[in-house]
């Protein structure tokens, strides 16, 4: 079956990726419509390519670009609302959420009141709203399918396994560039050595949280919504090659792994082309090549990332939103050279500790604990 696929952050590096998915696998993979932040000449080469139906820009200052450039025929739209528009396209079977930070929110849960199947890379949908997402999918009956890496491993695991075998999941950690850095050094890490990731290739947010480790925090977090257990059943072992994406850990001590290079095809194929696997362009691994694969525990002393997270998870209602909320806050700010990065986990922690948790949540309080947190953080800042 040929899929009809909206992308929202079509220019980010997971956009690009997925293009590269619909250009390998045509028969499979249609892309009915296309949306960016504000990157409009690359949106507009996109939709020369591909053709899209529709095709929208976050940023509203853009759309008049977008409407000159854009090929006869094809609808353009802007803000919030186009990105609405264009997750509830009637003739589409998947979006594809792939928008950094809090913006995928509103159009993934338009989405899904509309019953559209839903492949998820932006992480902070389900960590912020964890909750409200997986219970609207749930009534709807909607898949939610993983595309961040660790979480589309577990997913390929747990093929035809029951719930009640799970006893753990573990998500597997590149540990970031500083993996081997004393905690002075780490002291005085700059911008420039923290966005050197020495595995994957990424946008440059999700690259300062590798090397935080916060994005294996939120991953914890999107990871207990997932697949429906407890955050003290998620656990993280860091594995520098990035080759054993995550396992599973059943309840007979056996351990399922998915394996394959770091390249984001792997898992967005699969999430577009599930329960199918379909033969492609991608190169398989040669694991004697590879020669070895280490696993280490993380350091929770150098990192407190994890901790944060787990505190976060465990305590549940608005403290998820706002752990990520101080993060994309701090993360800018040391790119700025404005903090250190060790303060980046120390605002989130003093966020954190300044919250008045609400248990579940609405999505209008979470999204004003957000918006609290934002404005929580930025006062610290200027202290
Ligand atoms: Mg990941």
């Amino acid at each position: 079956m040929r899929k009809r696929v909206v992308i929202l952050g079509s220019t980010g590096s997971i956009g690009l990726s997925a293009l590269k998915v619909a250009r390998d696998l045509p028969d499979r993979m249609e892309v009915v419509a296309l949306a960016a932040n504000r990157q409009v000449d690359v949106l507009l080469e996109q939709a020369r390519e591909f053709k899209p139906a529709a095709i929208a820009v976050y940023d509203e200052d853009n759309f008049s670009k977008l409407k000159a450039g854009a090929p006869e025929g094809t609808a353009c739209f802007s803000g919030p609302e186009g990105l609405k528009k264009l997750a509830t396209w009637a003739n589409a079977d998947m979006v594809l959420v792939a928008i950094v930070g809090t913006a995928g929110l509103a159009p993934t849960l338009a989405a899904i009141e509309v019953g559209k199947d839903l492949a998820v890379a932006s992480k902070e949908i389900l960590v912020m709203a964890g909750e409200a997402v997986t219970t609207a999918a749930a009534k709807k009956n909607i898949k939610i399918l993983p595309v961040d890496s660790e979480h589309n491993a577990i997913f390929q695991c747990l093929a035809g396994e029951p719930h009640r075998h799970i006893r753990r999941l573990i998500l597997t950690a590149s540990g970031g560039p500083f993996r081997r850095s004393t905690k002075e050094e780490i002291q005085k890490v700059t911008p420039e050595q923290a966005l050197k990731h020495p595995t994957w290739k990424m946008g440059t947010k999700i690259t300062i949280d590798s090397a935080t480790l916060f994005n294996k925090g939120l991953e914890m977090i999107e990871a207990r919504w997932l697949f429906g257990v407890p955050i003290s059943q998620v656990d993280v072992v860091v594995h520098p090659q990035s080759i054993v994406h995550s396992l599973v850990e059943f309840v007979d001590g056996s351990q399922l792994a998915q394996l394959s290079h770091s390249d984001m095809c792997f898992p967005i194929q699969y999430a577009v082309t599930w329960p199918d696997r379909m033969p492609n362009s991608l190169h398989a691994l040669d694991l004697a090549k590879q020669g070895s694969l280490t696993f280490e525990a993380p350091d929770p002393d150098r990192f407190p990332a994890l901790r944060l997270a787990r505190e976060a998870g465990e305590r549940g209602g608005t403290l998820p939103a706002v752990l990520n909320a101080a993060n994309e806050i701090a993360v800018p700010a040391f790119l700025n050279r404005e903090i250190s990065f060790p303060r980046i986990w120390g605002l989130v922690e003093e966020v954190m500790q300044k919250h008045e948790l609400v248990a579940h949540p609405s999505l209008d309080v979470i999204i004003k604990a957000d918006s609290w947190a934002r404005e929580t953080a930025r006062k610290l800042l200027k202290k």
